[in-house]
């Protein structure tokens, strides 16, 4: 990456966290000064389960196997009736978040990228032509202005710093999983997906970490149905729930632009703050930091952050199109997905993972023209036709 010339004033990141972190490291490795802001005490990341697809080896080279605890070679996508294997070419990755964001910190902090914990957003302020941002610092009862150049939030679904700019809040959807001890017969490198629309128009999955512990959750757009839900289900698969994990996740849309101007600067949202989520998936890690990057490089080629972003995207884009369509889905039109999936299409997945779709969407297509057609009489049975 080149070198830049700046001002005093720093790149100031909201929210210690996977996004954050890494925008911060690839900025301070091109010397560019950053600061990250915190607003926990200590850097303390809750334990959360992950399956990532192999795109964050690309993104972070050999640091991504120091948080991943298993692979998966496959994915069971099922009904009630069905499954399908999925035989995936490059292993998915089961990772634990709080590893990641220590190694993300610690490789942020090598590059020269300053933390300071326990502060608080609070606003954005311009004076004259400087901007500062304002933090509340809890432990000293004080709060802090900042001054800087470019602002990146990083701060998570209901981000504060989109609030303080007076922006719409993004809908969610609430994630909810419990680490389970799991029958031992399951083989630890196999995934699975349950389509179940009579009980969440969404799905469960199950992600193994090892032969005996998986981490099983259920995505919901009522978060106070998911934990009975999921609890259900728990049961009906004879699996004993260890700990909770849950949060909301924000959904993508297409029409929100992730950035704003404020006075002389600019504010690049990124990671979950700007619902940089796979929303056939509700999946955020890889994206986020494909998110953190193109602020990034924006700050560094001083290119329009827009264009940056134009490959993540297209691919969000694609996930919103088919999510739309999964949507409406029946348990009957699963079925007939999966009967699909089944053949040579399934195949496409072992060449292109999920955060690299928009490469297999027109051959899919074009190779199973059912597919299309399934979709259309989805649409049209649910009225888009009339
Ligand atoms: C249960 C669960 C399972 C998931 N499973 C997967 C999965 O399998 N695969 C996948 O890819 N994704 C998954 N996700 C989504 C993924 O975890 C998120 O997309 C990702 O962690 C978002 O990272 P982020 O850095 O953008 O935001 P976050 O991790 O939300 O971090 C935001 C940071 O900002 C800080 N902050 C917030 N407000 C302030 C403030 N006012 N001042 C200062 N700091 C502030 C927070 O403390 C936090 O450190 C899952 C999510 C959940 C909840």
């Amino acid at each position: 990456m080149q070198h830049v010339t700046v001002n005093d004033d720093p790149v100031v990141i909201i929210g210690a966290s996977s996004a954050g972190l890494f925008a911060a490291q690839l900025l301070a490795e091109s010397r560019v000064p950053v600061h990250v802001f915190e607003r926990a005490e200590e850097l303390q990341p809750h334990a959360r389960t992950l399956i990532v697809t192999p795109e964050l080896q690309h993104v972070l080279g050999a640091s991504a196997a120091g948080a991943t605890v298993n692979t998966v070679h496959t994915l069971d996508l099922c009904t009630r009736t069905k499954t399908v294997p999925i035989a995936l070419g490059d292993p998915d990755l089961v990772i634990e978040r709080a590893n990641l964001v220590c190694i993300l910190s610690t490789r942020a902090q090598a590059a020269g990228a300053v933390l300071h914990l326990g502060h608080d957003f609070v606003d954005i302020n311009t004076e004259r032509d400087r901007t500062t941002v304002e933090f509340r610092r809890k432990s000293h009862g004080n709060n802090v202005h900042v001054p800087a150049r470019t602002i990146i939030a990083a701060d998570g679904a209901f981000s504060h710093v989109a609030s303080a700019l007076g922006l719409p809040r993004r809908p969610t959807v609430t994630v909810m999983q419990a680490r389970v001890v799991r029958p031992r017969v399951d083989d630890e490198h196999v995934g699975k997906v349950w389509f179940l629309p009579n009980q969440t128009r969404y799905f469960y999955w199950l992600c193994p970490e090892s032969d005996d512990i998986a981490a099983v959750g259920i995505v919901d757009d009522n978060p106070r149905e998911a934990r009975r839900k999921l609890d259900g289900f728990l049961a009906e698969q004879k699996m004993r729930p260890l700990e909770y994990q849950g949060a909301y996740i924000p959904l993508y849309r297409t029409n929100p632009r992730p950035w704003r101007r404020v006075g002389r600067s600019d504010v690049l949202f990124i990671g979950d703050a700007a619902a940089q989520v796979k929303v056939t998936t509700i999946g955020g890690t890889v994206t986020g930091l494909w998110g953190a990057r193109a602020a990034a490089q924006s700050i560094l080629r001083g290119s329009s952050y827009l264009s940056e972003l134009r490959s993540l995207n297209r691919e969000l884009q694609l996930h919103w199109l088919v999510r739309g369509i999964m949507h409406h889905f029946f348990e009957h039109e699963y079925d007939a997905l999966l009967q699909l999936l089944g053949g040579r299409v399934g195949d496409l997945f072992a060449i292109h993972n999920r955060d690299r779709m928009a490469g297999a969407f027109w051959p899919m297509l074009t190779m199973q023209p059912r597919l299309p057609l399934l979709a259309a009489q989805v649409l049209w049975r649910a009225g888009f036709g009339s």
